[in-house]
């Protein structure tokens, strides 16, 4: 017997059993075991940050892909690693901590300690990772929960210590002064990659002013600059003209670009060139640096004329560009805001102001000496702090740099080896690779991996490559580490390797992508001569994780990854930052095959913000949709597109699962009536099958084929699409046309049908856990216990013919169903007609079913001529072929001066044109209905008579009774005595009525039932 099923399923209700069957069950467990000396399939997970308290719905998606591909591996027997990592360091962790503790400054963190700071920041990190568990848990995502990799391990650590050490014995790693994109508020500079994240630019309203620079050597005469940043004006040091372009002089004596000006009448004109050298006095040399400092004009090829004056003002101590022109002419640097972004001391009245504070100063200060020409908003996208939302400014800052052009060419060479899914995504990396500046490592900050730094008065740079290293130079303190971190290495100075100096350790911590980029070798054991187990529960990580650190024999059979997947931002984060190290540790790539997907937006393709109430906690979809109800919106969505997540998809899901469901639902039900017990043993139906039996059974290996292609090609799209069309084959062809047979249990039926489902359940497992295992439990009682540890089923290659015939009936009917609904007539009216044409003959001995399934008494293949044929070009296709020969055809195609070829394809003007490219609609003529689809034509003829009249209210009445059965909750086997009104029907149609409605009893009456 099978368990019956209600009328739909309770997603998460049956969700929860199974999670709770599946822990009772120890199934995963069951899995690694038997897959244990499988082939090895090697996948590294990304990190995810653990600062958040529960599991977001953008998280599950990732988290998804993940289970979905490895629990498609375990099916296929290889062995997997399953190992969980978490991200445990850097400003996503800071700032959530200062938050809670209400602090608002470095100097603030720094009063509160940092010792309890760091502190503070683990039980984050170790709250949050247990919430994320438990989620992922909830989403059925299958990992070795408890041997998770954390990034703050001192093993992380000294991994990525080791790294630098290398990169520094390379020449590569550098100090550098520049001009960076700095957040005031975090007081640290960015990394170029980190400004590609998403929501880092946004839409800004800026002032946007004109302002006057009074030339020193030309009287009554000035420039005119265009600035969106007035707080830059006190540390302007010259101004940049185009070297080739015009410039001209108003009547008022202001100099601008003459191209940027058309309307206004020049007295002077002259070339860029000439105006080169001019000096001026500076908008604010009454404050002591810029009194200081000569300024004048200087040439820039990179002026453009799209906007503004056509003159650029230069600080070089507030802008990338500008930094890079102070060392080609030799400009003074003027750098005006500290750490936190605000005015030194020798800004006079500016002083301690922030940016924003200082701007309506020094636009009332331009009007008051008369030097502001023009002030008002200007909107662009400006860039913003990733973590804490504040608007950046550039500052200039001593950072470290790991210098990248000696191994471009190798990243180029190893990232054109790796495949990439969606393809372009490759192609990002390589513009990445190409474009990239040198890596900034450094941050000024806490809660990061120590820089192991010590640069010593004598000149030496002293790179600390291991704890071990540590101990045997420290000086002192050593003692006192508990783990490496800030502030406990910071007392542990050491010796310095040239002159024998104490040196202390740079205060700077590391870029976060350091930490996540180590992983493939911090996890894997590279260069880790013997086996600890339990090894990678060191410093931080200690009590969190029962994670062995392996040796290098275990690296060298793990690494490289067969796949990692993230979303597409990862390119120049994670897939970026082990990419590199890896290249630069041992001169290839960590990925062999990457998966990387675009943006989650609401279902209204807005960017989900917790201010605008639209984004979804997981557990609300959880409790809401269901997990598996999740995972099919994640999975059916193409990867080159945005996934427009949310409710109302989620119930469009939930209705087409039904097909499914009520499949299964039907077999279930006459299972049960007429004892159908199914062998696992027996699973490919055998002995005496209908041809329509031997089709699905065809149709379900071509399931099979199309599933495994999807899931090694790693687009579960294709997966879902294909089981989609699978499970409609199923219920509006196999089950509508063999339903008679289940009620008089035809073995063959109910065998072939089982097997059909059994095997969909088997392929759509990986991408819908929980119903699919809560219904394999039900269908399969004496097989594998789990649907997942079932192997992926091994089939024989699909008859194409069998299938193509079904598919072009299939194909035949439903243009037939178009035709009936355009010509307005009742499902239920039967007709006279069909005229097909254009069909292949494969189709040709199946008239009977499609006869029945469009309920006509007759189905012809032959010419429609019941019909007009209007033929159009489809512009998009036919234009780019035909070009100026358009025109003509068009015409003549209007005018209906073509010829009909062989496969829908059409001769007009000398030119053949091919299906695709035309557009087809067959008119038809009175009494017909007609539709029409890449050459096939089918005509309903839709005159009616009385006979046709007649068996129409024959259909209107059995379906009136068998609603009205259902209505009485009767089984679907209750036998019943039938009274009806229509002596006609009664006299021409008994038998029937009494069949289709299990009537034992037929008599004149009233309408109405009574269970017999
Ligand atoms: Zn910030
Ligand atoms: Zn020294």
């Amino acid at each position: 017997m099978f368990t019956p099923l209600p009328d739909k399923p309770d997603h998460p209700g049956l969700e929860l059993e199974i999670l709770e069957t599946w822990e009772r069950e120890r199934t995963f467990e069951s899995l690694r075991e038997r897959n244990r000396s499988g082939p090895r399939w090697s996948f590294v997970d990304g990190p995810v940050t653990a600062n958040r308290m529960s599991l977001g719905v953008h998280t599950a998606w990732g988290r998804t892909l993940k289970d979905v591909f490895q629990r498609y591996k375990a099916l296929r027997g290889f062995e997997l690693r399953y190992q969980n990592g978490w991200d445990c360091q850097g400003l996503w962790i800071e700032v959530g901590v200062e938050r809670s503790l209400g602090l608002n400054s470095k100097r603030e963190i720094e009063e509160f300690g940092l010792e309890e700071f760091a502190r503070r920041c683990r039980d984050v990190v170790v709250q949050s990772s247990e919430a994320l568990v438990r989620g992922s848990i909830r989403l059925g995502q299958w990992m070795d929960w408890g041997k998770d990799y954390f990034t703050f391990s001192d093993t992380n650590i000294e991994y990525i210590w080791k790294f630098l050490s290398i990169v520094h014995e390379r020449g590569w790693l550098y100090m550098g002064h520049r001009s960076t994109e700095w957040c005031p508020r975090c007081g640290t500079s960015l990394s170029q990659h980190e400004l590609t994240q998403g929501g880092v630019y946004q839409d800004r309203a800026d002032p946007s002013l004109f302002v006057r620079f009074p030339l020193l050597d030309r009287d009554g005469e000035s420039i005119v600059i265009w600035t969106t940043t007035p707080w830059t004006l006190p540390a302007n040091v010259a101004a940049a003209v185009h070297p080739d372009e015009e410039y001209g002089r108003r009547e008022g004596g202001e100099w601008v670009a003459v191209k940027l000006f058309p309307d206004d009448t020049f007295v002077e004109k002259l070339k860029g060139s000439e105006l080169v050298g001019w000096r001026y006095r500076g908008p604010f040399d009454d404050l002591p640096p810029g009194s200081q400092v000569e300024h004048r004009v200087i040439p820039w090829e990179d002026v453009t004329m799209d906007q503004g004056s056509g003159i650029v003002h230069i600080a070089p101590g507030c802008g990338g560009e500008d930094f890079e022109l102070s060392r080609v002419h030799g400009l003074a640097v003027l750098t005006p805001v500290d750490e936190s972004g605000r005015f030194y001391d020798d800004y006079g009245w500016l002083h301690g102001l922030s940016t924003t504070e200082a701007a309506d100063q020094i636009i009332g200060r331009l009007g008051e000496t008369g030097n502001l020409v023009a002030a008002g908003l200007y909107t662009h996208a400006y860039p913003h702090c990733w973590r804490c939302d504040t608007p950046l400014i550039f500052r200039l800052s001593d950072d470290w740099f790991i210098s990248v052009e000696e191994i471009r060419p190798t990243l180029l060479e190893e990232n054109a080896k790796v495949h990439w899914v969606p393809e372009y995504m490759g192609k990002r990396m390589d513009d990445w690779l190409r474009n990239m500046g040198d890596w900034n490592i450094s941050r000024r900050r806490y809660y990061g991996l120590p820089l192991p730094f010590y640069p010593c008065a004598c000149g030496h740079l002293n790179v600390i490559s291991s704890k071990a290293e540590l101990e045997a130079r420290a000086v002192e303190g050593f003692e006192q580490l508990e783990e490496l971190r800030r502030p406990w290495i910071d007392r542990v100075p050491i010796r310095c390797a040239e002159c024998g100096e104490t040196v202390s350790r740079v205060l700077e911590v590391g870029d976060v992508w350091l930490d996540a980029g180590i992983v493939p070798f911090a996890t894997l054991g590279w260069e880790n001569p013997e086996w600890i187990p339990e090894g990678y529960a060191t410093g931080a990580a200690k009590g969190l994780t029962t994670a062995d650190l392996p040796d290098h024999a275990y690296w060298e059979q793990w690494f490289p990854a067969d796949w990692v997947s993230e979303m597409r931002e990862q390119i120049r984060l994670w897939f970026y930052s082990q990419f590199f190290m890896s290249v630069a540790l041992v001169g290839r790539s960590p990925y062999k095959r990457v998966l990387a997907y675009e943006k989650m937006l609401d279902e209204q393709g807005r960017e989900m913000h917790a201010s605008w109430g639209n984004t979804i906690p997981a557990e609300e979809a959880f409790a809401q949709m269901g997990a598996d109800v999740m995972r099919w919106q994640y999975c059916a969505q193409p990867p080159d597109r945005n996934l427009l997540f949310g409710f109302g998809p989620a119930h469009e899901i939930k209705r087409r699962l039904l097909t499914l469901w009520h499949s299964v639902k039907f077999l279930v039900d006459y299972g049960n009536i007429e004892g159908f017990t199914p062998s696992w043993s027996e699973l490919e139906p055998a002995g005496d099958l209908r041809a329509l039996d031997r089709w699905l059974v065809e149709r379900t290996r071509q399931l099979v084929a199309e599933a495994e292609e999807g899931y090694e090609a790693t687009l579960t799209v294709d997966v879902i699409r294909a089981f989609e069309a699978f499970v409609d084959d199923v219920s509006n062809w196999y089950i509508r046309r063999s339903r008679r047979r289940f009620y008089t249990f035809d073995e063959a039926a109910f065998r072939t049908l089982w097997y059909a489902l059994v095997q969909s359940l088997r392929i759509v497992a990986p991408i819908m856990p929980f119903l699919a295992d809560h219904l394999w439990r039900n269908l399969v009682q004496d097989g594998p216990a789990s649907v997942h540890l079932a192997p992926w089923p091994e089939t024989a290659k699909p008859d194409a013919a069998v299938l193509a015939e079904i598919a072009e009936v299939r194909r035949v009917v439903e243009l037939g169903r178009q035709a009936r609904s355009s010509s307005q007539l009742k499902h239920r009216q039967p007709l006279r007609r069909l005229v097909v044409a254009g069909a292949s003959p494969v189709a040709f001995p199946h008239a009977d079913e499609i006869a029945d399934e469009l309920r006509v008494k007759q189905v012809e293949f032959g010419d429609v001529a019941a019909s007009e044929l209007r033929v159009k070009p489809n512009l998009p296709v036919l234009g780019p072929k035909l070009g100026a020969a358009l025109r003509d055809v068009r015409e003549q195609l209007a005018r209906g001066e073509f010829e009909q070829l062989d496969g829908g394809r059409f001769q007009v003007d000398g030119h053949v044109l091919e299906p695709e490219e035309v557009l087809v609609e067959r008119v038809g003529l009175d009494g017909w209905a007609v539709a029409s689809d890449a050459g096939l034509t089918v005509a309903l003829d839709t005159e009616l008579d009385d006979e046709l009249r007649l068996e129409a209210r024959l259909y209107d009445r059995i379906h009136e009774v068998n609603v009205l059965r259902r209505d009485s909750g009767l089984e679907i086997t209750d036998r019943i005595r039938l009274w009806l009104p229509d002596a006609d029907l009664i006299a021409r149609y008994g038998d029937r009525i009494e069949q289709e409605t299990l009537a034992v009893e037929l008599g004149e009456g009233e309408l109405r039932i009574e269970k017999a």
